[in-house]
């Protein structure tokens, strides 16, 4: 596991839907093959499989992000690769590989899947909580997280830090649970700290954790830093710090950073165009606020988020009658309010490409 003064401050971030192409070009920009200790480390991936559905639900990693991976490092000489997860509390992990075709990994990579529910644990104290930890996950010399940047009910947002939760014993996240969650999965993360992640945001859920309500967001994001990456991805999904009490948390505990300000962002390329945003089903209502004119999915998945959270917070109202303008079809218009670079031309405006969730609600709720 990589300590968090060695951890660098740069947030790689890849927009588009070839997703698997996508994981592989953020691999070979960041150099993985320098960073990984031996040619024979056991490398783990950890991808979110907490219920067993789908990725195209939102709630769990797109497998193309799997087999990207494992073809690189495969590629670069890395053999000894494994797969594992735990579903949450009532859910066979089992039953999520297969309902995703996990085998084939198994089949045509050579590439075993473990589920934590059935592995031996090692119990472990950080932050005067005690927890059961699989201890295949403990004995990984390199491991690469999979979290899917999401909404979730009581957290407000999971990624990064919330998926290690998959490495617990069951009767450890019920604890986690009777605790409220916040502390002890920060506590978590100092003792289970992934060495890179790799957050699948193509269509998180804007809401729940076990998905049914996908965003198209169509984004990858790759970094060492676990704290760093979901301090932003807060940003992304408009959400404060105050908002995902256990990212503070984690910082405080010496897990990383959460200051965003001091991140290296790296865009490998620029959103993707998309002819028409058309809302999911969820996001219908909230569209009622937008006038998309060929908007980025990533920029209009963003402000779907903003607001969702305006939504919440009771500040919608101020959009009451009114339309945010979003889209490339702006480009040299003059209109009341607009999102993104495209609309630099609007009287109220966030001028950057593409803006996120928060830089959109800045603005919004102060018209
Ligand atoms: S500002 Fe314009 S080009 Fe940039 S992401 Fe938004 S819609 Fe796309």
């Amino acid at each position: 596991m990589r300590t968090p003064e060695k951890a660098s401050k740069e947030i790689r971030l890849i927009y588009g839907h070839d997703i698997k192409n996508m994981t592989i070009k953020l691999l070979e920009d960041y150099r993985i093959e320098e960073k990984i200790p031996s040619k024979d480390a056991k490398i783990g991936l950890k991808p979110n499989l907490v219920v067993a559905v789908r990725p195209e639900t939102g709630a769990t990693t797109h497998t193309e992000i799997i087999e990207g991976i494992i073809e690189y490092l495969q590629k670069h000489g890395f053999s000894n690769i494994s797969i594992i997860e735990g579903a949450w509390v009532g859910d066979s992990t089992k039953r999520g590989f297969r309902v995703n075709g996990y085998e084939r990994f198994t089949e045509r990579y050579g590439v075993p899947l473990y589920d934590t529910k059935e592995d031996q644990y090692v119990k472990k104290t950080a932050e005067g909580i005690t927890m059961e930890i699989s201890k295949r996950i403990l004995d990984l010399d390199y491991m690469i997280n999979l979290p899917v940047l999401k909404g979730h009910c009581q957290t407000s947002m999971t990624c990064a830090l919330k998926n290690m939760k998959g490495c617990l014993s069951d009767r450890s996240k019920r604890l986690f649970h009777s605790l409220g969650l916040m502390r002890p999965i920060a506590a978590l993360n100092e003792i289970v700290r992934p060495d890179l992640t790799l957050a699948d945001s193509i269509s998180g859920d804007l809401d729940f954790e076990e998905g049914g309500n996908p965003v198209d967001t169509g984004r990858l994001l790759l970094a060492e830093d676990p704290v760093l990456l979901d301090a932003y991805g807060a940003h992304l999904l408009g959400f404060s710090l105050d908002d995902v009490e256990y990212i503070p948390l984690a910082e405080e505990y010496g897990v990383g950073s959460a200051d965003i300000v001091e991140a290296e962002v790296i865009e490998l390329n620029k959103p993707e165009k998309s002819s028409n945003a058309i809302p999911t089903r969820f996001s219908k209502r909230l569209s009622a606020y937008t006038a998309p004119d060929s908007a980025c999915s990533c920029c209009y998945a963003n402000l779907i988020h903003a607001l969702k959270r305006m939504e919440e917070n009771g500040t919608i109202h101020k959009l009451r009658g009114k339309k945010v303008a979003i889209g490339q079809g702006y480009k040299g218009k003059e209109v009341e309010i607009g999102v993104g670079a495209c609309c630099a031309k609007a009287k109220h405006k966030v001028v950057k490409c593409p803006p996120m969730a928060s830089e959109m609600m800045e603005m919004l709720e102060n018209l």
